[in-house]
């Protein structure tokens, strides 16, 4: 049993004023595993008159001086990779290869970000003026419980590349993950104030971020309904506001399309972080006079799918990360069928012989409308949707008509083909027979999937502003 009794402001672990414990569950098992002591407003205005003092100077630290603190975190990250794959099975649920790769994706942005860094030009001419880019102030960090370490490290390491100093608030529920993070990083010996780490409720400690006038930014991942009011919260300080939120990622199956290499494409997108994914790829885009076969094959793949304990190497999908999201998924199972849809696989309940645990059977609908609730509404966890399409033109509206547009997907054995569907599709990443990520490339969502983008050169300008200096050349 952890107690997590301290948070990190001015590079001190302080006892929170905030004295409400919470507690951390083990997903698999529905025990208690730890609690944590959250912060509270007062906690919060700590950390961010911490972080104004510190950005003081943090902004006119060099490149050279930022590329070296990177280079700091990422060690000191990768030397607890192992405590943090530790606390992400625990804690999360996440199964063994989805852990390791999560655990290593901590460290990894911080590595990716002092790449962009080495690069980027600061100080740039255009027309008679000299551009330069200033870092924004004291950003907000607001992070969720589905890959709360990796986007801790994430938005972290985009804040520091730009000379940002920052108060994160992570998600409550992923504090021991946190700890291990913050240990990390208080040993890369950042300088004081730089880096502060308050865990608390959303509405309280995240609400008071939002709302401060000496917070200049915020960049928040999480659900689109928190990311509205955050947004309107903000814009009375007119902060710059990144947001990430959710989605409802089409998987475009092309009628020319392998089925070998697209079915387990398929489970993998659908599945992915044991469907607690915003980009997985939930309404799956079959062409109907394939749709036996494709129904068929999925049957199949999903028979082989191992949904359980999370530490059993032969484990895809994990437990949901709490009772709520459990229910919730329960809750859309049901819906699914009162409006119709044919199950071919999964449906209610746990997985057979499982009796805890916040198991949910890895569940398919077929006979899916695009305009029923499982199609349109972000489930988080391992329900899947095929939607039947007569033409490629009618794909592409089918895969357009939603609020979201986050990730999409296409299949087809010809490329030129896929990049053209690709090319009309309405979302902020699109990926052609793979599911390969580009830690260079944007990543963000159009429409209510978010605004901004994150990652390499578009993520470390989101923290920054450009200064028009006329007259000086
Ligand atoms: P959530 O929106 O409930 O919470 C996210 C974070 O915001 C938590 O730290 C929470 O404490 C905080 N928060 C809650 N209310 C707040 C408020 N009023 N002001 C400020 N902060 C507040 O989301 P969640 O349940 O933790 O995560 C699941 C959601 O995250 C899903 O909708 C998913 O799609 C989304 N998500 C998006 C991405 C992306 O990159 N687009 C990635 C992962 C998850």
């Amino acid at each position: 049993m952890q107690l997590i009794d301290t948070i990190y402001i001015d590079g001190q672990f302080v006892t929170p004023h905030g004295s409400e414990l919470f507690e951390l569950f083990n997903p698999a098992t529905e025990q208690v595993i730890g609690r944590v002591r959250l912060a509270d407003e007062q906690d919060a205005q700590h950390a961010i008159a911490a972080a104004k003092r510190a950005f003081a100077s943090f902004s006119h630290t060099s490149t050279s001086e930022r590329i070296a603190m990177l280079k700091r975190m990422h060690e000191a990250v990768v030397a607890k990779e192992d405590a943090l794959y530790e606390a992400i099975t625990e804690e999360y649920g996440a199964p063994v290869s989805r852990g390791r790769w999560m655990a290593q994706h901590a460290s990894n942005v911080l590595l990716d970000a002092a790449k962009v860094l080495q690069d980027y030009a600061f100080t740039r001419r255009a027309g008679t003026a000299e551009v330069v880019m200033k870092p924004l102030g004291v950003a907000g960090l607001i992070t969720p419980w589905n890959s709360n370490a990796g986007f801790i490290c994430g938005k972290l390491a985009a804040a520091i590349a730009a000379g940002c100093t920052t108060v994160i608030k992570p998600s409550e529920m992923s504090a021991i993950q946190t700890r291990i993070v913050t240990e990390a990083l208080h040993e890369a010996g950042l300088p004081a104030g730089v880096v502060n780490i308050v865990t608390g409720r959303g509405e309280t400690v995240g609400a008071r971020i939002s709302a401060h006038p000496d917070v200049a930014k915020i960049s928040f991942t999480g659900s689109t309904a928190v990311g509205k009011s955050i947004l309107r919260t903000a814009s009375e300080t007119l902060k710059r506001v990144t947001l990430e939120l959710g989605g409802k990622s089409p998987f475009i199956v092309l009628d020319d399309a392998n089925f070998d290499e697209a079915v387990p494409l398929a489970i993998q997108a659908g599945f992915m972080n044991s469907g607690q994914a915003c980009i997985a790829g939930t309404r799956i885009l079959v062409p109907r006079q394939r749709l036996a076969e494709f129904e068929a094959r999925m049957q199949q793949e999903v028979a082989r799918t191992q949904a359980g304990d999370p530490r059993d190497p032969n484990t895809t999908v994990g437990p949901m990360v709490s009772r709520k999201q459990w229910e919730r998924v329960q809750r859309y199972i049901r819906i699914g069928i009162d409006e119709g849809a044919r199950l071919i696989a999964g449906g209610e309940g746990r997985p057979e012989g499982i009796e805890a645990g916040w198991f949910v059977r890895p569940t398919v609908f077929s006979d899916v409308t695009n305009s029923m609730t499982i199609a349109r509404e972000e489930i988080f966890g391992p329900v899947l949707s095929i939607i039947a399409y007569g033409d490629t033109e009618e794909a592409i509206a089918i895969a357009n008509d939603t609020p979201y547009g986050l990730q999409a997907y296409v299949l087809s054995r010809d490329k030129a083909r896929a990049h053209e569907v690709a090319s009309s599709i309405e979302a902020g990443r699109v990926l052609v027979n793979t599911l390969a990520h580009e830690p260079a490339a944007p990543f963000g969502g159009f429409k209510q999937s978010g605004i901004g983008r994150e990652y390499g050169t578009f993520g470390i300008e989101a923290f920054l502003e450009p200064k028009s200096l006329l007259g000086v050349l």
